[in-house]
């Protein structure tokens, strides 16, 4: 099952933009029909899970927290290891990320270089990918094979049934595994590489999230772009900034990491 999940999420969804529509509209219902989730909106920590302590014997999550002073609440991300690492005011943080973030993924020519590189390495992965369908196809059948005789024996009650439960449902979940592997696999070979006009629409749909009135929108982007931030106070009463980028194809099967390292004073 868990192998399953993986490769769900490793069938590129830039194939076809009218799924990542769909996708966004259901995305978009859940969040307006879910009375939670607009409950929630106010608490949302857009860097959740992806802020760690940048000092080097410690390197914990940055959890998010809040406390109410006065009527008003105030947000921040804490590190969770206590280790002497300041706190960083969640609205600080949060904005200046997004600034960053911008910078790095949503300009013209950001977006531009990324489709490139992004439609170079899909080209990379699909010559590659054409020795990958023959093996797939080979173990696929020979599995079918040896699934149909296991069936036929327990048929003609030559085997125990129990003994062969457990070796047929995993050869099933084996076989399930290989066809969503050709599917992909087949998949890319068969798409004519990612439009690079292709990618910059979906880049700039996600910049129009980013900047969304809805926390929860601009969550997800952060969320799918940011891959880390690192944080460190120093003494001059600056804060080093670490921020890891990870630009995908909208499926996972391809990454580029951006890497910045910046401060800002409070
Ligand atoms: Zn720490």
């Amino acid at each position: 099952m868990e192998e399953q999940t993986v490769i769900t999420g490793a069938i590129p969804a830039i194939i076809s933009i009218e799924l990542w529509e769909k996708v966004n509209v259901i995305m978009k219902m859940r969040a307006n029909n879910s009375e939670k989730a607009k409950l929630r909106a106010k608490h949302v920590y857009l860097l959740s899970g992806k802020v760690f302590c940048g000092n080097d014997e410690c390197g914990k999550l940055y959890a998010g927290e809040s406390y109410i002073s006065r009527g008003r609440e105030y947000g921040y991300y804490k590190c969770s290891g206590k280790c002497g690492n300041k706190s960083v005011d969640k609205g600080l943080l949060e904005e200046v990320i997004v600034e960053q973030l911008n910078n790095l993924c949503f300009t013209n020519n950001a977006m531009k270089s990324i489709a490139t590189r992004v439609s170079a390495l899909y080209r990379e992965r699909r010559s590659n990918v054409a020795d990958e369908i023959e093996p797939i196809k080979k173990e696929l059948s020979s599995l079918v094979v040896k699934l149909n005789n296991w069936i036929d024996l327990i048929g003609e009650g030559l085997l125990d049934r129990a003994v062969l439960a457990g070796k047929i449902k995993e050869a099933n979940e084996k076989k399930t595994f290989l066809e969503s592997q050709l599917l992909k696999t087949q998949i890319i070979r068969s798409n004519n590489g990612i439009n690079e006009e292709a990618i910059i629409f979906i880049l700039k749909k996600q910049k129009h999230l980013l900047f969304s009135s809805s926390l929860e929108e601009r969550k997800q982007v952060v969320q799918e772009f940011v891959d880390s931030v690192y944080v460190l106070h120093k003494e001059d009463g600056g804060i080093d900034i670490k921020l890891n980028v990870r630009v995908t194809n909208g499926g996972g099967e391809l990454t580029l990491l951006k890497h910045l390292t910046f401060q800002y004073q409070k």
